[in-house]
């Protein structure tokens, strides 16, 4: 980066949950004001309004909201019919919440290891291939969707259906079509720090499959049918019609909300890029196949715990995915893999700060703040 005016010393927190909402009081008190005076609370018109915006970008027939991804990855993989012992292949680069959902539909997680794009390595997958393997099960991670060509191949060749976690791709494409409708089902996360977040925990499942969205949307209200007849067995599990209310109010602004995300993508991407002790991410127009949209922006980093420490010294907030470990890290989930790619990646990566929230000069004082440290 050819050297411009250098900024003021600055906190650049890695995210700011109070300012997300002082930002907008006046509009989410609004919102709140008329949801509760209306009294709409459980299964109401905000939320079937919510469902029909999403479903109408997307391009998916079916929209189902749900109290998080996590169960709507659950209800998505009982949907499918994935039955006792089945496997899924997945990334071991992702959320403990993406094998949770195969573990208590009754599926058996297989982690397989991370490519350079931090989504799963369509080459490693072909090796953790059994006769019990049914599915592979692609985190579309950071905001960016998987090689799906290379996976539907690969599902294909071995008669595997693809379900997403796209809890945080929301907007993102692969050749023009979006995360989470490459499979039986999608799941979006709306966690307060997501790229579409609401004040608490909120979620979606889509899908193009009427019988499956038929399932999960018995499955997130006790079975109970549109009459309010129990027809199935089901949990509870619905998405709030008030965040859904906020939700849709925020999704207006969506394609601004990407644009300044790929933006300081972008910025990160032009200031680090010749610094030979960092691995970037693919920067946003480096393969038109993709369209990312930068949930996160992950770093690797040689003597990346120093760095954190500096950058931390400095007012900078920093996040390692995943609390630093990788599905197969955890000794609970008691998963006999040898993943060497990933065991190395996980002691070299680390999160930068992009968010709405901050400036053009905040993002200059992180990328002026690395290269101080690596002495460039
Ligand atoms: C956030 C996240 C989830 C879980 O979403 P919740 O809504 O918090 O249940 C699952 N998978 C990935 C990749 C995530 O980032």
């Amino acid at each position: 980066m050819t050297a411009t005016a250098p900024v003021a010393p600055r906190s650049v927190p890695y995210f700011n949950y109070q300012k997300a909402f002082t930002e907008r009081e006046d509009e989410l008190m609004g919102i709140v004001r008329d949801v509760l005076r209306r009294g709409a609370f459980i299964m109401q018109k905000d939320l079937a309004d919510f469902e029909a915006h999403l479903a109408a970008y997307l391009g998916v027939k079916h929209v189902i909201g749900v109290a998080n991804a996590t169960d709507g990855l659950h209800f998505a993989w009982r949907a499918a019919g994935l039955k006792a012992g089945d496997e899924v292949i997945l990334s071991s680069h992702t959320m403990a919440a993406t094998a949770a959902a195969i573990h208590f539909a009754g599926g058996v997680p297989v982690p397989v290891e991370v490519g350079p794009d931090r989504c799963i390595d369509p080459s490693s997958i072909e090796r953790a291939i059994t006769k019990k393997t049914v599915a592979i099960c692609p985190t579309q991670l950071n905001g960016r969707t998987a090689d799906m060509d290379a996976l539907q191949t690969i599902a294909d060749r071995h008669g595997l259906f693809i379900l997403e976690d796209s809890a945080q791709a929301l907007g993102s494409t692969f050749k023009g079509r979006y995360a989470g409708t490459f499979g039986k089902a999608g799941a979006f996360s709306f966690y307060p720090a997501k790229i579409l977040g609401c004040p608490g925990d909120g979620g979606a499942v889509v899908t193009n499959d009427d019988a499956v969205a038929e399932k999960v949307r018995l499955l997130r209200d006790h079975g109970r049918d549109a009459h309010g007849d129990v027809v199935e067995w089901g949990l509870n599990s619905r998405l709030d019609n008030l965040f859904a209310a906020i939700l849709d109010w925020q999704f207006k602004d969506y394609p601004a909300i990407i644009g300044r995300r790929r933006a300081i993508a972008a910025l990160y991407d032009a200031g680090l890029r010749d610094l030979p002790e960092l691995g970037l991410p693919p920067a946003p127009d480096s393969d038109p196949r993709h369209f990312d949209v930068f949930q996160n922006y992950e770093i690797e980093a040689d003597r990346r715990d120093e760095l954190k420490d500096f950058l931390r010294q400095n007012g900078i907030g920093t996040l390692i995915q995943w609390g630093g470990k990788a599905l197969h890290h955890f000794p609970a989930h008691k998963m006999q893999v040898s993943l060497p790619v990933t065991d190395r990646f996980f002691t070299r990566c680390l999160m930068l700060p992009l968010n709405t929230m901050i400036s053009d000069d905040d993002v200059a004082y992180v990328i002026a703040t690395v290269r101080r440290f690596y002495g460039r």
